[in-house]
């Protein structure tokens, strides 16, 4: 690793490697650091929005098959009521289905930049022209002199514990875990299952992936997650026929609530924050294709300051704001279908054909399933704040941008 780069990014999933990406194809000399050896695992379904798959195709080409799970793509969301059933909400473009650790080594590796695995940031300064970074690699502190960092260093993000440990002041998290079986179970591996169950967590989810059945949950921290899964097991069991051969592999982190309750972090100085650990997430834990935005944003904001002395930190909140207001329209019922990273349009609605009465029984279990499992510390209020202000003035209000 040499001491002559532009810009650090910290973190190769896809927000960094969109952010590396933009800074190489600027002229910028950049490096893209991961903490991890890679290709490293990521707790995620490995859904491909057809967002995420446009920014992809247009800024590091096709992707390749390699990268592919069985089935090749997703069909939508299955919304599981207890009362009434299953539905399926399908999209129009079909999703792709990939695994996380090829599909983000083939974004790090071709965004151009220098990329150094195993290398973790420790620790930053800000200083009048530009920022001391100093990261650990082979056990060895390794400085560095560059003039902007681009943290994507994911939901628990370091880079913020470092330099802003207030944001996460009061910040409610969750675990988000999901285990690999070998097994059967009644479900359409087209399909990603979420479970508006109570007793479960905010949102209990099942889906196929190369023959594999995949089950999550996750569960707000303080809670106890092995009594929550067990029993969504044992749901899965009795209703949806699983049978359980062996466990394959766990995959989990912990994930913040920045977006549902408004507390977005851009940056601060010459440190611009993109993806999960600025607080982008969409409904259903869909967070690639805002991932890809920001970073891109993040990489466009520091081009236009090293370049042409732009405000760098300004000209990203005014790029990165309307994904902002995307995230907030994700949770907000009026506005999720419309602002979905695959779109639905000519989909009829889940609903469709179906009585008035099955529809009322479906409204109400999704009603008790919010009421009781979107209880973390102030989380319900907000939704309904952003939604209450959204639909009467036309615009959300978000500090953030500001
Ligand atoms: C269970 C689950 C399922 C999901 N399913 C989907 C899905 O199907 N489709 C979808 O679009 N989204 C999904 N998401 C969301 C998606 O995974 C994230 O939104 C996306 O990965 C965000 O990308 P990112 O680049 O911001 O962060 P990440 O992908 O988390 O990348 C952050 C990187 O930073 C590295 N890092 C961390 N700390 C340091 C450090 N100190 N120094 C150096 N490097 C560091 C990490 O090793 C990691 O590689 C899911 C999320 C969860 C939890």
């Amino acid at each position: 690793m040499e001491d002559k780069y532009d810009v650090l990014v910290v973190g190769a999933g896809p927000a960094g490697s969109a952010a590396a990406r933009k800074c190489v194809n600027g002229g910028l000399k950049t490096l893209l650091i991961d903490k991890k050896k890679l290709p490293r695992r990521k707790a995620c379904s490995g859904i491909i929005a057809n967002l995420s798959q446009n920014y992809v195709l247009e800024n590091f080409g096709p992707i390749p098959e390699s990268v592919f799970g069985k089935p090749y793509i997703s069909r939508g969301m299955a919304f599981h009521f207890p009362s009434v059933g299953t539905f399926f909400a399908d999209v129009d473009c079909y999703m792709l289905y990939v695994w996380r650790d090829k599909f983000d080594h083939f974004l790090a590796k071709t965004s151009g930049a220098e990329l150094q695995d195993e290398t973790r940031f420790v620790s930053l300064e800000q200083k009048a022209d530009g920022v001391e970074v100093t990261c650990e690699q082979n056990k060895s502190e390794v400085k560095l002199n560059v003039q902007y960092v681009i943290g994507a260093d994911g939901f628990n993000s370091h880079v913020i514990r470092n330099f802003a440990p207030d944001v996460y002041e009061g910040l409610p998290w969750a675990h988000g875990v999901q285990k690999y079986y070998e097994g059967k179970v009644d479900a359409d591996d087209r399909y990603l299952y979420w479970f508006l169950v109570r007793g479960m967590g905010p949102f209990p989810w099942l889906n196929i992936k190369d023959d594999q059945i995949i089950v999550g949950l996750a569960c707000p921290v303080g809670q106890n997650f092995r009594a929550m899964f067990n029993n969504f097991l044992e749901y899965l069991k009795k209703n949806h026929g699983l049978t359980i051969k062996r466990e394959l592999a766990t995959e989990g982190c912990i994930v913040n609530t920045m977006t549902p309750l408004n507390r977005f972090f851009p940056g601060r100085g010459r440190v611009l924050m993109a993806g999960d650990s600025m607080g982008l997430m969409h409904q259903g834990d869909e967070g690639i294709s805002c991932a890809l935005a920001s970073g891109g944003y993040a990489g466009e904001a520091v081009i236009q300051g090293i370049n042409k002395g732009a405000n760098t930190l300004a000209l990203y909140k005014k790029l990165v704001k309307p994904e902002m207001e995307t995230a907030l329209d994700q949770f907000n019922p009026f506005r999720m279908r419309a602002t979905a990273a695959s779109t639905s349009v000519r989909q009829p609605s889940m609903f469709k054909g179906h009585s008035f009465r099955i529809k009322i029984k479906a409204l109400k279990d999704a009603w008790e399933f919010v009421k009781s499992e979107m209880v973390m510390e102030g989380m319900l209020p907000a939704i309904l704040k952003n939604t209450a202000r959204r639909q009467i003035l036309r615009k959300y209000k978000i500090p953030a941008a500001e």
